[in-house]
């Protein structure tokens, strides 16, 4: 933790008397101690982290609580789809977090089912990132101290209550501290979210599988033509070189004792006898855990000033690898809205938006998790749908189509009628300076203009106003918000002015 970095540290000019929303100051003669902070968000996974860095570009004071004393070195292997590729990009993050990856195909995700991407996906940034899950977490969690956000590890957010002002965080150690939000990034079993007491409806896990990192003791060729043979019909089973001697081992858990136990290593041995017939004399694990497809989804993700972001708001097996891509541009949904609610320019719904946004593109994963876990069934049914899938994936509409959901580059926000492109995000079109998304790194609003005589007017503390003939794009002009969502296209000023207020709230006087 560095708190000099973290210019919302309470000081004699950042206290409750400066009250960012222009609002009397809610704690000047109550009872209540002062609302030291904006937001406060329970959770330093990468949603947390992603978020805390959004509300700092809008100087947000925010304290992200974490329980962990350490960051948490369990290796889940991630992939960054396209979508938070492009969102990372739109930060000016990508370079640094591509020198910690692999880029591969984006093709293949659906269901493991192997088939390239069609050609000409529509982005700049049409790849996956294989990238271990801790470098990401702590590539976020760097990006957002650098930004100025302040994180407390070894704090336990325990309970909390909510008034008109605020809201009050009771830590496990008894601590106190006043917020005006807070936001659950705790994770699937977040207590922010049970102590909101948000239903959670969904299915419980019925599969178990076991993954972990582990030396082995038979050579990778025999290893090599037996695990393919395997994956032939079983779909959760990989042993894979990880470097420095490690294997990544995924097997089925089967039968494997205590749900709330950690496996051992004998677990592993015990399940990869029953699969392949052999242990391959695994050694000296790295790491060893567990997973189940438990599916559920948050019924509300905002109730009064506490909101809920990532595995806190939803859960579903990591088919696909969509976990925390979702969870981070939950993130890059939530934080602009948030920010403008604190900073008090917030049109009255706008923060609604969030869930009426959020909430749908959840239950769109959840369900395409639901048919993955399906596809991987080895019951001969599921197999059957698989192979006619695989077949189907050959016409390029259905590839495309499936590749377009797990990737997110496929979501559309329902802003109203208007043209396909009104509500979908926008590439990373050429433009005069460059690229498009080397000028959303402020996480501000952006208009487009070909037409050269459009104006952002009042809004312009808000939103930045490109003049570009050449931009690459068939329609006069579009409004970008900040998370790169087209929220106006056409050439009229005043419908602009509509869609500004709409948007981004009163124009400044
Ligand atoms: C085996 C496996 C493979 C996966 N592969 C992928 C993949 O390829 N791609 C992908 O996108 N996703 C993948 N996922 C999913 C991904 O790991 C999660 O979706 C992601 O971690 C969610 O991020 P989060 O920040 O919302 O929650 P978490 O990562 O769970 O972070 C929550 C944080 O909150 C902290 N916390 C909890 N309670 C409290 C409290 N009371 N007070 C303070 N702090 C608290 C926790 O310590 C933790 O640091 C995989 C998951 C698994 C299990």
């Amino acid at each position: 933790m560095n708190s000099s970095q973290f210019t919302a540290e309470p000081s004699s000019n950042d206290t409750a008397e400066r009250d960012v929303t222009g609002l009397p100051s809610p704690a000047s003669g109550a009872d209540r101690a002062p609302l030291k902070f904006d937001v406060i968000i329970a959770g330093c996974g990468p949603t947390g982290a992603m978020l805390a860095a959004e509300l700092r570009l809008h100087d947000v004071r925010v304290l992200v609580l974490e329980k962990e004393t350490e960051p948490v070195s369990f290796v889940r292997i991630v992939g960054l789809h396209i979508r938070s590729l492009e969102l990372m990009a739109m930060r000016g993050l990508l370079d640094r977090i591509r020198e910690h990856g692999r880029q591969r195909p984006a093709g293949g995700f659906f269901a493991a089912i192997n088939k390239p991407a069609p050609q000409g996906l529509d982005s700049a940034h049409a790849y996956l990132l294989g990238i271990p899950q801790p470098v990401i977490e702590r590539l976020l969690e760097e990006h957002a101290t650098q930004l100025g956000a302040q994180v407390r590890r070894g704090c336990t957010v325990a309970d909390f209550a909510q008034d008109d002002e605020g809201v009050t965080v009771e830590l496990a150690d008894g601590d106190q501290l006043r917020t005006r939000y807070l936001v659950g990034c705790d994770g699937g079993r977040s207590t922010v979210r049970k102590l909101l007491g948000v239903g959670f409806p969904g299915e419980p896990s019925r599969t178990e599988t076991l993954m972990g990192e582990m030396e082995v003791g038979v050579p990778q060729e025999e290893i090599a033509a037996k695990v393919a043979e395997i994956q032939e019909t079983e779909k959760r089973f990989w042993l894979k070189p990880v470097g420095k001697g490690a294997y990544s081992v995924v097997v089925p858990a089967a039968g494997v004792g205590d749900r709330a136990e950690p496996p051992t290593l004998e677990d592993f041995k015990q399940q990869l006898r029953a699969i392949a017939g052999t242990d391959f004399g695994v050694h000296s694990p790295r790491w060893l855990s567990r997973f189940g497809d438990a599916t559920r989804l948050a019924e509300r993700y905002r109730v009064g000033r506490v909101l809920l972001a990532g595995d806190a708001a939803h859960i579903h097996p990591p088919t696909g690898g969509q976990g925390l891509n979702l969870g981070v541009q939950d993130a890059f949904n939530l934080g602009w809205k948030l920010a403008a609610q604190v900073r008090g320019w917030a049109p009255e719904t706008l923060l609604d938006t969030y869930h009426a946004e959020r909430h749908p593109v959840a239950e769109d994963v959840l369900d395409n998790t639901r048919a993955q876990m399906e596809l991987h069934s080895t019951e001969p049914g599921p197999q059957a749908v698989r192979r006619l899938l695989t077949e189907l994936m050959d016409f390029d509409e259905v590839n495309r189509y499936l590749i377009e959901k797990i990737t997110a580059i496929g979501i559309r926000y329902d802003f109203g009628e208007g043209p396909d492109l009104l509500g979908r995000r926008l590439r990373d079109i050429d433009v005069k300076q460059g690229r498009l998304y080397g000028l959303l790194h402020r996480g501000r609003g952006l208009l487009l203009d070909r037409t050269e005589r459009l104006s952002v007017g009042g809004w312009s503390d808000r939103v930045d106003h490109l003049a570009d003939p050449t931009a690459a794009l068939d329609v006069p002009c579009v409004l970008l918000r900040p998370d790169g969502h087209v929220a106006w296209i056409g050439d009229d000023q005043q419908d602009l002015d509509d869609h500004l207020s709409r948007w981004f709230g009163r124009p400044a006087d």
